[in-house]
């Protein structure tokens, strides 16, 4: 099989549809890789880590023209929905509800379109979306932990403490993929920290994973109240499946914080779980409000791109390499975890919420 891979050309995108690593997995099964030009240049894999395990770098026509399957990681452009065809299949996020213009164009293609954040996993969850809220969730207490700097506006606390100074109080509101990742940083820097959450089951495995050194907390609006006022970093790390985030942190609640605490609203791309959050970009992270200062980078990973490759590729190679070993038909029709992933086929939508989403047939 014929695998391509594009630059990404959506602004500030700098991860790569696959790394070095994965193209020489596909190589030693035999299949072709095409990569464009400078496609690893924002992870700092060059032309030559490619042609060194024996792919091709060719231009970006020659890679949508020859591939069969194209393998990227953000939803195609205008310029690259032009160049798929029938016949020929697209592995990538694609978060095709809210996006008709997009979805018109996939129809039009012919192409079989296979979305990362559809795809599902014999235990459950999504497997593809896990690695992004993983590194998100990391992301998150580095983030929080420079915005609490005086020079950045925060209230100039250092969340490990030293000896003879009380740590700092982290509050993170989810104790999902997120959640769970961004408590794990903040103990590891030794900071005094409180995961609240509305599932039991949730609030169970927290306690068993971190054995005391992580408190958790029911999450009601009293209880909520009472920790956000008393942090200096909160994490909103809320998901309502195929919701917007809900406001539980309302403008006037940020009038009793402390001033210069930090709020990291990792929930932004659903909307943000704070009301006084808008989405901000890696070059302009954060703004304050009310005193206290917010981080909302929409695409977190982004900021981390090298390690967001490789979490990513990890998580997608061993699907492509099935596509790619077995043919897009007989995967699909072997694995329905994949299966799920599939949002458009022959010019026909293929993803039932989608559909609905839209108000189309599906
Ligand atoms: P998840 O489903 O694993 O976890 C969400 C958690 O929120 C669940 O445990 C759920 O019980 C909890 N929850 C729901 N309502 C709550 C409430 N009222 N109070 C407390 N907890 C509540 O989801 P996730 O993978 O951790 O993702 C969390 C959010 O982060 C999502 O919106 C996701 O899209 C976003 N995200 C953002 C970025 C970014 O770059 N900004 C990157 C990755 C993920």
């Amino acid at each position: 099989m014929r695998i391509g891979c594009p630059k990404e050309i959506k602004t500030h995108e700098y991860r790569v549809g696959l790394t070095p690593e994965s193209a020489a997995e596909l190589v030693g099964r035999g299949h072709e890789v095409i990569v464009e030009h400078d496609a690893g240049a924002g992870i700092g894999a060059e032309d030559a880590a490619y042609e060194a395990v024996g792919a091709r770098i060719a231009d970006v026509e020659t890679v949508f023209a020859e591939a069969e399957i194209v393998v990227k990681v953000k939803e195609p452009q205008a310029v690259e929905r032009k160049r798929l065809r029938a016949g020929q299949t697209l592995y990538t996020y694609l978060h095709l509800a809210p996006d008709l213009d997009q979805t018109e164009d996939l129809l039009a293609s012919g192409a079989t379109c296979i979305a990362y954040e559809t795809v599902t996993a014999p235990g459950g969850g999504l497997p593809l979306l896990r690695p992004m809220s993983q590194v998100a969730g990391r992301m998150s207490v580095q983030a929080g932990a420079h915005a609490l700097e005086k020079a950045q506006g925060g209230r100039g606390v250092l969340l490990g403490g030293v000896p003879g100074v009380l740590p700092g109080r982290v509050v993170v509101i989810g104790g999902g993929v997120v959640g769970r990742n961004a408590a794990a940083m903040a103990v590891g820097l030794g900071a005094d920290v409180t995961v609240l959450d509305r599932s039991h089951d949730v609030l169970e495995d927290l306690d068993a994973q971190f054995g005391g050194r992580v408190k958790t907390l029911y999450s009601t609006a009293t209880n909520l109240r009472q920790e956000v006022c008393a942090a200096d970093l909160v994490i909103g790390a809320v998901l309502i499946p195929g919701a917007a985030a809900p406001k539980l942190v309302k403008r006037e609640m940020l009038g009793d914080m402390q001033p210069g605490a930090v709020i990291v609203d990792v929930a932004i791309d659903q909307g943000g779980c704070f009301e006084t959050s808008r989405a901000t970009t890696h070059t302009d992270p954060t703004y304050i409000e009310e005193g206290i200062v917010h981080y909302c980078v929409a695409n977190m990973p982004g900021g981390v791109a090298r390690t967001s490759t490789y979490a990513l590729n990890n998580a997608t190679l061993p699907h492509l390499l099935r596509l790619a070993d077995r043919g897009v038909k007989d995967a699909l029709a072997a694995d329905p975890h994949l299966l799920a992933g599939l949002n458009v086929a022959a010019g026909k939508l293929a993803c039932p919420p989608v559909g609905e989403a839209q108000n189309r047939d599906s």
